[in-house]
């Protein structure tokens, strides 16, 4: 299967290829050129596997330049049953009304990140092995959020590669600050520095540099389809275990609602219809930051030019969802020069509108809602009086719009709604939510959470917590680029 950049598809590449490269020479995002179809055989065999034997065939049909074999020895390592704690890698929790919980929190960091993050470094060092690249492999991570920790977990000791990790002094929550400080592994650093590493990217010098040291950049962000590809398989997994379960029958609809904050996860779900999943609505949840929600409610019209709020959902705080670029070439059929437009306006004047009939097609498949930090903590007590579930601050806020929605639409739907991340990492909001006391001079408040409802922290977290920090760099934004010289020494 042939990619090409969302801006320029006269320009074919491998998927081992958009994999090492990450993002396109143009700006754009990789993408497959048309939607491999799951046939009747792919849904009896899926029905009948285990996650990693459906993460093994899911990705099959996008990476055709990587053998079954491959595949299957990547998916049985990235999904080992001891770092997912058990068989159930991507278990779905029904709820009442058409809620169905599809937990993607049970890797070795307690967020989403890792259904794709334990997967791309196996993805990555064949890619460039396939590709020819003797180079070593440098992962730059910006993150506000998980990505940082997953990334880091996903990439420790791997050969051939290095990884370093910037994030904002005061933007990460106590226990991801920590989970970061205390991790382990001698090809890993971690910096607290404000944004700006995407100039590290852009500047020629740095990269003549590293070249000469044997070094070349890469990404772990979901611009890579190496990370997206892998999310795709969770949504085709719920669909066979809820109708394993009853819920569902084979062949009927189901909605999907996902708390999105890079539109990178939503996107998988949409590309999974693309190759027979039987979706009727995609509804997108944002938090107070709403840029999305806006552009399906004003008919295709994006505008980052507006306030940013720091919420108690951080990994969903984001004025630019890069992974829409992707949605628009696809809802467009493959329109290069229009997606490439529409990004030059977004980067010149922060603002764009998608043509009628796109977005008349966006439309069809796509609704969507958000919710402030008082609806979500609502949320969050109300799921623990009523149902016994405990959810994260990400995950009320897509119970919450999937709620309005019903009410809104009268759409009954079973719906798979993505839980993205462990209650236990967003401790301080959820005990607060839950009208707990928070306890002075506790850090990661583990044992508050634990107490208050009877539900014992993931071992890794508290595993953490009781490491020493090793990381406990500070860098300010203008000397963002002598930060690269360390990696020679990791
Ligand atoms: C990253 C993240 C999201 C947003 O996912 P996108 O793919 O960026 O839309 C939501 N919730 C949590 C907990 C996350 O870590």
């Amino acid at each position: 299967m042939d990619y090409v950049s969302t801006r320029n598809r006269e320009r074919k590449v491998s998927a081992a290829y958009a994999i090492a490269n990450g993002i396109a020479p143009d700006g754009g995002l990789y993408c497959p050129t048309s939607f491999p179809a799951l046939t009747e055989a792919d849904w009896k065999t899926l029905a009948e596997s285990d996650y990693k034997g459906r993460s093994a065939l899911i990705l099959g049909k996008f990476l055709t330049d990587f053998s079954a074999e491959e595949l299957a020895d990547f998916a049985a390592k990235a999904y080992d049953d001891e770092k997912f704690g058990g068989a159930d890698t991507a278990p779905v929790v029904k709820l009442s009304e058409g809620k169905n919980l599809l937990e993607l929190w049970h890797g070795p960091t307690c967020a989403f990140k890792d259904m794709a993050l334990q997967m791309l470094p196996h993805l990555l060092t064949a890619s460039l092995r396939k590709t020819g690249e003797t180079r070593t492999a440098c992962i730059l991570v910006a993150t506000s959020g998980d990505t940082g920790k997953a990334a880091l977990d996903g990439f420790h000791d791997v050969p051939g590669t290095k990884i370093m990790v910037y994030y904002p002094v005061d933007g990460v929550s106590p226990m991801q600050k920590l989970q970061m400080a205390t991790q382990e592994g001698a090809n890993v650093e971690v910096i607290d520095a404000q944004s700006a590493v995407k100039r590290i990217f852009t500047d020629d010098e740095t990269r003549a540099q590293l070249d000469k040291d044997g070094m070349m950049l890469s990404s772990a962000n979901s611009i890579n389809w190496g990370r997206l590809a892998p999310q795709i398989a969770y949504y085709v997994s719920a669909y066979c275990d809820m109708v394993k379960a009853g819920t569902i029958r084979q062949g009927d609809r189901i909605n999907v609602c996902v708390p999105t904050g890079n539109f990178g996860n939503i996107l998988a779900a949409y590309i999974a219809k693309q190759m027979g999943l039987p979706v009727n609505k995609f509804i997108c949840a944002s938090n107070r930051n709403n840029v999305l929600t806006d552009f399906f409610k004003k008919d295709g019209e994006y505008n980052r030019n507006r306030d940013f709020y720091t919420t108690t959902s951080p990994s969903m705080d984001i004025l630019i969802s890069s992974n829409l670029e992707r949605l628009l070439f696809f809802a467009s059929d493959f329109d290069d020069r229009m997606v490439a437009e529409l990004m030059a306006k977004l980067n010149g004047e922060g603002s764009y509108k998608v043509a009628s009939d796109v977005f008349a097609k966006i439309a069809a498949d796509f609704d969507a809602g958000c919710c402030d930090d008082e609806h979500a903590a609502e949320t969050i007590h109300r799921l623990w009086t009523e149902e016994k579930y405990l959810c994260d601050t990400h995950t009320a806020v897509a119970v919450r719009v999937y709620e309005d929605y019903r009410a809104r639409t009268g759409d009954e739907t079973p719906t798979v709604i993505a839980s993205t991340a462990s209650p236990f990492k967003f401790c301080r909001a959820v005990i607060e939510a839950l009208g707990g006391t928070l306890e002075k001079d506790d850090v990661t408040q583990l044992e508050v959470l634990s107490g208050l409802r009877g539900v014992p922290a993931p071992e890794t977290l508290a595993a953490s917590a009781g490491k020493t920090s090793r990381f406990d760099r500070v860098v300010d934004k203008a000397d963002i680029l002598s930060t690269v010289a360390l990696l020679k020494d990791l």
